[in-house]
């Protein structure tokens, strides 16, 4: 028995998080659910954003399903993913992005790629950030390490061998960044030799955008620094079809939290029409993690068909189903 931390979310987390329940609870997994709050809800009822409890939950069970949340401006941290991935040092940002039949996407076929981003170092985290008293010069600290680099394209070409991918692509900018770019390049030829079994490739960060959008089914792994990993994962998922279908797990040494990329969606929250899909497809990735491969494939396969079958979908994808009755047609087809 698997007890999981659930995080319901704001905006519309609550009813993607019930629909994505419904299907898992039809897939008879036998997992527990212990509810916590975090976000706006928390906020309300305990005074806190992030609860001292939900976080006791999720270094209890070292697994989070997690719904979107909200974080007010102004209300201490920036915000609460980013906490979350600091206090669980959740190093690696994994993001797959697959073709989907009938979205509204460039690529509808074709592409099957996971982007692995270091999420926890350079330039992202924003460290010694200055503006000069005139104002007219800006500063920032990047600071890329021999062990976040090791860790993180050693997860991607774990990835690649437990998962049977065959490729993996390592994304620098060593020719201009040749301190930090360079480090993590070098660190990477090093781990990529211990994989021999796993194709290795370098690409220069800005190649590897003009080649996503034109041949994206060239890739198969990408691993990449945190800066570089934020941009290239959200090009992928506009790739096959955007934010509705767009899945992410936050991974580190003792806590793992599977959330679907897209925010609260305020301007439809309440109205029981948001796409579960990405949140499902988390709920996917959670069970590849948690070493269930073949109810991870059999819950995309549901998701699949009922894309195929333009069952209930919503309006986002061009249906007339609603949150619920998506749902339900996916659970019809597990
Ligand atoms: P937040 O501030 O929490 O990020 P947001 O409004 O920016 O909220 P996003 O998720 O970034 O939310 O949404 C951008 C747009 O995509 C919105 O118009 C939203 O309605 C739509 N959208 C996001 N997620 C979904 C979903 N699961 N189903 C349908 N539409 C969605
Ligand atoms: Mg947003």
């Amino acid at each position: 028995m698997t007890t999981i931390t659930v995080l319901r979310g704001d905006g519309i987390g609550p009813e993607i998080m019930d629909a994505t329940l419904h299907v898992l609870d039809a897939m008879q997994l036998g997992l527990q659910y212990e509810f916590a709050g975090a976000g706006m809800v928390a906020l309300e009822k305990h005074g806190e954003l992030l609860p001292q409890a939900t976080l006791d939950s999720i270094a209890r069970n070292k697994i989070a399903l997690k719904s979107p949340l909200t974080t007010p401006v102004g209300e201490g941290f920036s915000s609460i993913n980013v906490e979350l991935r600091k206090r669980f040092d959740l190093y690696a940002n994994v993001r797959p992005a697959k073709s989907f039949p009938n979205t509204k996407s460039r690529f509808p076929a074709g592409v099957d790629l996971v982007t692995v981003r270091e999420n926890t170092e350079g330039a992202y985290i924003g460290e010694g950030q200055q503006v000069s008293d005139d104002g007219a010069t800006a500063t920032l600290t990047q600071k890329v390490t021999r062990k976040g680099s090791e860790r993180i394209v050693r997860y991607a070409f774990d990835l690649a061998r437990n998962t049977g991918r065959k490729k993996v692509t390592v994304v620098h900018k060593a020719n201009i960044l040749k301190s930090t770019s360079g480090l993590f390049l070098k660190v990477a030829r090093e781990v990529a030799a211990q994989y021999p079994e796993i194709q290795c490739n370098e690409l220069i960060v800005d190649n590897c955008c003009m080649q996503l959008v034109m041949k994206p089914e060239q890739f198969d792994v990408i691993v990449t620094t945190n800066l570089f990993g934020d941009i290239i994962s959200d090009l992928c998922a506009g790739l096959v079809g955007g934010l509705g279908l767009a899945p992410g797990a936050n991974i580190g040494e003792h806590a793992a939290i599977f959330e679907a990329v897209h925010g609260s969606a305020p301007d439809i929250a309440g109205k029981g029409i948001a796409n579960p899909c990405a949140l499902l497809l988390a709920a996917g990735q959670m069970l590849d993690h948690l070493g269930q491969p073949e109810q991870a494939a059999r819950l995309r396969s549901a998701i699949v068909a009922t894309l195929e079958a333009k069952d209930a979908l919503t309006p986002d994808l061009g249906g007339e189903g609603n949150t619920l009755s998506f749902a339900k047609a996916i659970a019809s087809r597990l």
